[in-house]
C-alpha cells in the first residue's frame, strides 16, 4: 500500500514512469514544432510564388523595347491575377490566423440560417453563371440558430466555391438545409470531378490540393477547407464528406442550434 513506501529515498518505478511521460512530452513538443515550422515553410512558399511570377514578368515586359500594346496588356492582365491571388493567400491566412487565436471565440447571435445562406448563395452566383453551373437551395423549414454568423458564412461559402470549381462543364450545385431538435445540417453537393480515396483523408490540412496545377489554375489556395473545418469545430459541429471520382462530392455540416462554443 501507498503507507509502505520509503519516505526518502528514490521509488524507482515513480522515476522511470516520470521520465517516460517526459520524454514522450518531448515527442510530442517535437511534433508540434515540426508541424508549426512545416506550416511557415509552406506559407513562405506560397506567398512566394506570386511574387516570382510577378517579377519574371515585370522583367521581361521591361527587356523588350517597343512593346506593342496588346502584348502590354496581355502582361499587366497575368500582373493583375498574381496579385489577385497573392491577395487571396494573404486574406484566407488572415482568416485561419484569427481562428487560431485562443482570445477570439466565436461572436454568437441569433440567426436565421436560411436567409444567411440565402445572402451567402447570392454572391456566389456570378461565379456559378460563369462556371455555367446551376446553384440551387432546398430548405423546407425556418432554422434559427445561436451561432458566429459571419464563420458560418465562410463555411458555406468555402464550400460552395469548392462545389462550383471542382464541377464539370454544366454541373449542378445543391444546398440542402435542414434541422432536428438538436442540430441543422448543411449539405453541399456537386456533380463534379470528385475525390480521390487516398486524398479524403488530407484535403482539410492546409495547403494541400489533390492537383495542384489543376488547382492553381483554378485559383485555389489549399486553405479554404481547413478555414472551414476550424470554423465548424469551434461550433463543436461536425464536417463530412463523401465522394465518387468523376461523378461528384457531398459534404455534410452539423452544427448545434444552440452553440457555447469550444474553449
Ligand atoms: P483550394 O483553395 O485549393 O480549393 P481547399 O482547402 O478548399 O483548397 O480544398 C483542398 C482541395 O480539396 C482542393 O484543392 C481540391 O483538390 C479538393 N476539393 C475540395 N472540394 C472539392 C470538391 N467539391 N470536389 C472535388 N475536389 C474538391
Amino acid at each position: 500500500g501507498y503507507t509502505d513506501k520509503p519516505v526518502v529515498g528514490p521509488n524507482y518505478l515513480e522515476t522511470e514512469q516520470i521520465i517516460n511521460a517526459f520524454n514522450a512530452l518531448l515527442r510530442r513538443m517535437k511534433v508540434l514544432d515540426d508541424s508549426r515550422q512545416e506550416f511557415v515553410s509552406n506559407v513562405s512558399h506560397e506567398l512566394k510564388t506570386p511574387i516570382t511570377s510577378i517579377k519574371v514578368l515585370a522583367d521581361s515586359l521591361l527587356a523588350q523595347e517597343d512593346v506593342p500594346n496588346e502584348v502590354y496588356r496581355e502582361f499587366m492582365t497575368d500582373i493583375g491575377e498574381e496579385i489577385d491571388r497573392e491577395d487571396k493567400i494573404i486574406n484566407d491566412l488572415l482568416a485561419l490566423v484569427k481562428m487560431d487565436k485562443k482570445a477570439s471565440g466565436l461572436s454568437i447571435t441569433s440567426v436565421d440560417v436560411v436567409n444567411l445562406t440565402e445572402v451567402v448563395l447570392k454572391r456566389m452566383r456570378p461565379i456559378a453563371r460563369k462556371h455555367n453551373i446551376d446553384l440551387t437551395l432546398e430548405s423546407n423549414r425556418a432554422i434559427t440558430a445561436e451561432i458566429d454568423e459571419v464563420k458560418i458564412s465562410l463555411v458555406i461559402m468555402n464550400l460552395v466555391e469548392n462545389a462550383i470549381k471542382y464541377n464539370k462543364e454544366n454541373g449542378t450545385v445543391k444546398v440542402e438545409l435542414d434541422a432536428d431538435h438538436q442540430y441543422f445540417s448543411i449539405k453541399v453537393i456537386d456533380t463534379g470531378i470528385g475525390i480521390p480515396k487516398d486524398s479524403l483523408d488530407h484535403i482539410y490540412e492546409r495547403f494541400y490540393r489533390v492537383d495542384k496545377s489543376r488547382s492553381r489554375e483554378i485559383g485555389g489556395t489549399g486553405l479554404g477547407l481547413s478555414i472551414a473545418r476550424n470554423a465548424v469545430l469551434m461550433h463543436r459541429g461536425s464536417i463530412d464528406v463523401k465522394s465518387t471520382l468523376g461523378e461528384g462530392t457531398t459534404f455534410v455540416v452539423r452544427i448545434p442550434l444552440i452553440c457555447v462554443g469550444s474553449k
